[in-house]
């Protein structure tokens, strides 16, 4: 079977940048990674064998040295860590720290941040843990909460797909037409990238495969674009989750992957998609012989 691969695909510089320092610290003594480092298992996996342990709340940490995930720390909740005698190295990526400062600046103007992403995701959770008050908003129903709010300051999770947002944000001013909004667009450019190529290969392909642990966002969306631009999609975590039965009337499959999946696990699913002998022409060229005979060509 064909594969086609999307224009941008995979891991970023972020989760790369994460997992480099979190690996390399592992090696050299014994460190706790707080909250999943990235969102991927095959990640989690390669850091507990380099000897690193996870921990999901600061009370389990059993190390002094700790790594911050890619997803970004409170300040709140990194002075508890210093406080505590910990040894803290931050992973944040850079794009995140970006939202992080865009909050702090459109607070700083007086105007009640809102940010547009989901509820209780890590990342989310870092940006509002430092602010007094704040609005988490999704979908155009959440926008209730906004009312006789004069000044609001808009940011995005980096992992949201742009039209959503912007749709969100358009909805808000139709919707508060005399409050000053400003907005401050913080999706990530390796997102952007992703899903703009998903765009362009969901016109070649009627059938997509997402690679990406199943608590990725960005996956998730990926998989959710595919299937808004009509193409039937499937999200795996590792090879061993295609089915052949998937792929028995398809020439040509599109690949893409999130942006904390590993490149082996991305050749892995390539390779097995490869091997996948796709739409059974044996069945379809005896069944044209059969007519071609009957009709006497
Ligand atoms: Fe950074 Fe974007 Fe990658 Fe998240 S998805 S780690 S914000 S580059």
């Amino acid at each position: 079977m064909e594969v086609r691969l999307a224009d941008h695909f995979g891991m970023c510089f972020g989760v790369r940048d994460a997992i480099d320092l979190a690996l390399g610290l592992a090696r050299e003594q014994p460190v706790t990674v707080l909250g999943e480092l990235v969102h991927n298992e095959e990640v989690v996996q390669e850091l507990e064998t380099a000897g690193a342990r996870h921990a999901h709340e600061v009370d389990e940490i059993a190390t002094q040295t700790v790594v911050l995930t890619a997803h970004g720390t409170s300040k709140r909740r990194q002075l508890r860590l210093h406080s505590e005698g910990f040894v803290t190295h931050d992973a944040a990526c850079p794009l995140v720290t970006r939202v992080h400062t865009a909050v702090a600046k459109l607070t700083a103007e007086g105007r009640h941040p809102v940010v547009i992403g989901q509820q209780g995701h890590v990342e989310v959770q870092g940006i509002i843990e430092d602010l007094e008050e704040c609005t988490v908003v999704l979908h155009e129903d959440d926008l209730a909460a906004l009312a006789g709010k004069p000044r609001i300051g808009v940011v995005a999770q980096t992992t949201q797909p742009l039209e959503l947002v912007l749709s969100l944000v358009n909805a808000m001013r139709r919707r508060y037409p005399r409050a000053d909004i400003r907005f401050i667009d913080t999706v990530c450019q390796p997102t952007k990238d992703r899903q703009e190529a998903l765009r362009r290969l969901a016109a070649e392909c009627s059938v997509v495969v997402v690679v990406g642990g199943p608590t990725s966002n960005n996956s998730r969306k990926l998989a959710e674009l595919a299937r808004k631009l009509g193409c039937r999609t499937y999200q795996v975590a590792r090879a061993d989750d295609l089915k052949p039965e998937w792929f028995r009337d398809v020439d040509r499959v599109g690949l893409t992957a999130g942006t904390s999946t590993p490149d082996r696990v991305i050749d892995e699913v390539r390779s097995r998609l490869e091997s996948m002998p796709g739409r059974d022409h044996s069945r379809s060229s005896a069944k044209q012989s059969a007519t071609s005979v009957l009709s006497g060509h």
